[in-house]
């Protein structure tokens, strides 16, 4: 798609204030396919007050209408579907069928259950003598991350429009094509001017004006937990809600009684699709040590499979982080039976498919996220060692649980202090709740928890 060079804000394309731009990269070529506005805190407040100024009306609009227009999103999207995978493949790098099947499906899933969900809710209860409404919360900052580009948009927009919030979205620099194309859409689907808006730029820049901006009441950010803290830090200076998906580092979680050799090939595609950039992957194997070296082997020869169909990482910052992490690991001691941190073309930020063996809990690559296509494989020798591993990190957002039983798997999954847990590779569910323990985050996305985030309550005694 051809990029604007202005904001999408009041229903309308309005030239940026201020006259820099953002460079879109290939991360396959590495060749600039295109510019976008670097925002600045003026744009942010124009499209802050266009935002104020449509909150009554939407907030007022019937949930069936909200719904309508979000049906008629989800419609726009499916019938761009081919050139959101095209955008997605350009700007991030994903091999083209991920793209299809999984960057433009996906948001198309969650618009779709939103325009579902808005129509049955129960926006009113009862409560004894109380009549509880529950409200929109006002005007939504949503500041997303390029790994899952339009997902992470749309798992924030949907359900804030559902409620009847209005919303300014500050996407991922290295991504905003996706982005501008997601704005196009929203205007075709009729939803009304000012509730939805964009301001492209950086996340010092425009990123932090939106979250410090006094007429925003909740900021909703996606991304790592550095910025998230210091977001997290603003809104609650102001107090003002907040809800942060952050960092993770998984435990996959194979018992003995399991399926070995399938626990351990969908464990590491699940880490080397979208070539490791997966806040929720499953980057820490932990096998027991009576089939530790079967385990091993098994999964050098499933990541060596992968080679460069993977794709790259998202830049070179990107590939030069992910490359130092595997050099760490191996210093601290960990064998590389896969991949390895030489970059595997002279072109392109990729990186090998890696596996590490002989990874122990303490070491940097088990506690770390590194955003990559690097799996560690840890040992245990009972039970309780892979549960005090599986939980020995700061993060909680994701696992998963491998066992002949599935009863045996649930009752382990329910000892991990994480926010979702698969077992025996249960498929992803748009309906389910996503979000972290610990560190991961605060709130939930996805289905109705999701829905609540951008909700609050009026009660009425009667
Ligand atoms: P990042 O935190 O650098 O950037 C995320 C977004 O925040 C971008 O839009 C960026 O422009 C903006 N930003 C950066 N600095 C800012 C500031 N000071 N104030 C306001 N906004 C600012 O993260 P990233 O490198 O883009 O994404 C990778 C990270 O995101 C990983 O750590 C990953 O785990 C995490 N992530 C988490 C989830 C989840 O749901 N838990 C999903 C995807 C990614």
């Amino acid at each position: 798609m051809k990029a604007h060079d202005g904001m999408y804000i009041g229903g309308e394309w309005r030239s940026a204030a201020g006259r820099d731009v953002i460079d879109v990269v290939n991360p396959v070529d590495e060749q600039v396919i295109g510019h976008v506005p670097a925002g600045t805190a003026e744009d942010v407040d124009a499209a802050v007050r266009a935002a104020r100024a449509a909150f009554p009306g939407w907030a007022a609009t019937p949930p069936a209408e909200r719904g309508a227009r979000l049906a008629a999103l989800r419609d726009v999207l499916v019938a761009r579907k081919d050139e959101i995978a095209e955008t997605v493949t350009a700007e991030l790098g994903s091999p083209p069928q991920f793209s299809q099947n999984v960057h433009a499906a996906v948001p198309i899933a969650v618009a779709g259950s939103y325009a579902d969900l808005v129509t049955t809710y129960a926006f009113e209860e009862k409560h004894g003598n109380s009549t509880v409404y529950l409200e929109p919360v006002g005007v939504v900052g949503a500041i997303t991350p390029w790994n899952y580009p339009l997902h992470q948009i749309v798992a924030k927009v949907a359900p804030a429009l559902a409620a009847g919030c209005t919303v300014v979205l500050k996407p991922a620099e290295d991504t905003p094509l996706v982005a501008q194309l997601f704005a196009e859409a929203v205007h075709e689907a009729g939803v009304p001017a000012g509730v939805f808006n964009l301001v492209t730029g950086l996340g010092p820049v425009a990123g932090q004006a939106l979250a410090e901006h006094p007429d925003v009441d909740l900021v909703s950010f996606t991304g790592s937990t550095a910025v998230g803290r210091r977001i997290g830090a603003t809104a609650g200076g102001a107090v003002k809600r907040v809800a942060l998906e952050l960092g993770g580092k998984s435990a996959n979680v194979i018992l003995p009684s399991a399926d070995l050799a399938k626990a351990v090939n969908v464990g590491v595609a699940n880490v080397m699709s979208n070539s490791g950039q997966t806040c929720s992957a499953w980057t820490r194997m932990l096998v027991h040590r009576d089939q530790y070296e079967e385990a091993v082997e098994l999964a050098a020869t499933a990541a060596a499979k992968y080679g460069s169909r993977i794709g790259p990482v998202v830049n070179a910052k990107q590939q030069a982080r992910v490359l130092g992490y595997i050099e760490k690991g191996v210093a601290e001691g960990a064998g590389l039976v896969a991949g390895g941190p030489e970059s595997p073309g002279e072109q392109g930020y990729f990186v090998s498919p890696t596996v590490l063996a002989d990874v122990t809990p303490e070491m940097t690559v088990a506690q770390e996220e590194i955003f990559g296509p690097v799996l560690c494989v840890l040992r245990y020798d009972d039970e309780e060692d892979a549960l005090r591993i599986a939980n020995g990190t700061v993060y909680g957002l994701a696992g998963a649980v491998w066992a002949g039983d599935e009863a045996e798997a649930v009752a382990f999954a329910r000892r991990m202090d994480t926010g979702q847990v698969d077992i025996n590779g249960g498929r992803f569910n748009p309906l389910a709740p996503f979000g972290g323990y610990k560190q991961s985050g605060v709130g939930r996305e996805l289905g109705t928890h999701g829905l609540a985030e951008y909700l609050q309550t009026k009660s009425l005694q009667f």
